[in-house]
């Protein structure tokens, strides 16, 4: 069959390799359509970094590897042992990996595992092929309302549920999201869902001001113009928002957000970041702040995001800007998205479609 894989840097090949044969507990599926996510291009401009060189714990694979975690798929065929599924469901991959037995494991933080890994990423194959073999727990019906090109939004939408489902927000409060990329617009949709009084983003580019504005957010700021912290707090009665969401990482945006929240507000880091950052105490201890961080998803963050696209409270599709074939993946996927990132969401690749 054919795969797109990740050898190294700047190394990306179509090529063929065998078909995966399922066994005990796991399914074959033919994967639909396949996000490209800020990740893949991270591994392929300056990688391996999260894709490993030496044997994966859990996985035992290094590169190359089949790139490829963000995807919906038509299940071609179940293990022998399999029961709750059946040849042709249509379903979303939960692409996280891990070994069900460190200490965050046995709390079931899944998504904090010790060894964690994600397919796509560190082994078990990768949507960006014709076939993949899965295990069942790693999946996610999609209801005959969700279309497939929207079932590959799923996990990019899933980081910003679980950013805000497990942050202090509640509804009716005021946000500040740092950044209109992909993962900024997950999180702005899921504080629309759940009832955001006041979302104000900061954002330099202007098509992504745009984005976010179309995306429902209240208010844009250019923080290259715009005194971020002021303006919280001039459209928060002096008080700044409740939660801050850092979708950017850059120290600039790290100093505002720390002083645009409020007392005992609390800012959220889901930004990777290049390097290193510095933050004052004393300015979280004096006013009580806190600073967290959040990670993927966990148990039960796909199933609502799927729900919430379900019964129309989330409406995601104008996320996808671009659709390419498998074919085009290095050429127009990778290259788009690093020469033209400010006018792209989300690049959907076309695999088995449907
Ligand atoms: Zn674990």
């Amino acid at each position: 069959m054919k795969a797109l894989r990740f050898h190294g840097k700047n190394d990306l090949r179509y090529e063929d390799i065998p078909i995966p044969k399922v066994g005990k507990g796991q399914v074959k599926i033919r994967p639909s359509w396949v996000g490209i996510c800020g990740t893949d291009l991270h591994e392929y401009m300056g990688g391996p970094n999260l894709c490993p060189t030496t044997p994966h714990p859990i996985t035992k694979e290094t590169v190359p590897l089949t790139f490829g975690h963000e995807f919906s798929g038509i299940i071609d065929e179940v293990g022998p042992d399999v029961t709750n599924y059946n040849k042709g469901d249509r379903v979303a991959v939960q692409p996280i990996i891990y070994d069900g037995t460190c200490g965050a494991c046995l709390e079931g933080l899944h998504n904090c595992c010790w060894s964690n890994g994600f397919v796509g990423l560190s082994g078990w194959g990768g949507g960006l092929a014709e076939y993949i073999v899965v295990p069942t727990t790693t999946l996610y019906r999609l209801p005959d309302n969700v279309p497939l090109e929207i079932g590959a939004l799923i996990e990019p939408l899933a980081v910003g549920w679980h950013a805000v489902k497990i942050s202090p927000f509640r509804e009716g409060d005021a946000v500040l999201i740092l950044g209109g990329g992909p993962i900024g617009i997950s999180v702005l949709l899921a504080l629309k869902a759940r009832g955001a009084s006041k979302i104000i983003v900061s954002e330099i580019s202007k098509k992504r001001q745009e984005f976010a504005k179309n995306f429902g957010a209240h208010y844009v700021i250019d923080p290259t113009k715009e005194d971020v912290v002021k303006r919280c707090r001039d459209l928060c009665d002096q008080q700044g928002v409740h939660v801050v969401y850092d979708c950017a990482g850059v120290q600039a945006g790290l100093d505002s957000a720390i002083h645009a929240v409020r007392a005992r507000g609390t800012v959220v880091n889901i930004a990777i970041w290049e390097k290193a950052c510095s933050i004052v105490p004393n300015d979280l201890t004096f006013k009580e702040r806190k600073y967290m961080g959040v990670a993927t998803y966990s148990v039960g963050d796909f199933q609502e995001v799927i729900d919430a696209i379900s019964v129309g409270e989330m409406k995601p599709r104008d996320m996808i800007t671009l659709k390419i074939k498998l074919t085009e993946v290095e050429e127009k996927g990778f290259k788009t998205l690093i020469n033209d990132k400010d006018n792209h969401v989300k690049v959907l690749v076309e695999v088995g479609g449907g």
